[in-house]
């Protein structure tokens, strides 16, 4: 008899969670960014454009998406 040779399992299985993120669009820029929203006190995201840095609103949630529109 035969051992049945098995695929290992996929690597990410166990690594199902997803880190949040916040999507801001900057106006002055004409562009969105991603960044990671994983802080509690407020991420910062930082402008492409004219590179002014501004703090995120402290999350409330635990999960899930955020959107901003910031214009600098
Ligand atoms: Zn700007």
């Amino acid at each position: 008899m035969q051992p049945d040779p098995r695929p290992s399992p996929p690597a990410d299985a166990a690594q199902s969670t997803t880190k949040p993120v916040a999507r801001i669009y900057f106006a002055c820029a004409n562009r969105y960014i991603t960044v990671l929203d994983g802080r509690p006190d407020g991420s910062i995201a930082r402008c492409p454009q004219c590179g002014r840095s501004n703090r995120l609103p402290p999350r409330t949630e635990t999960s899930g998406d955020r959107f901003f529109e910031i214009a600098c």
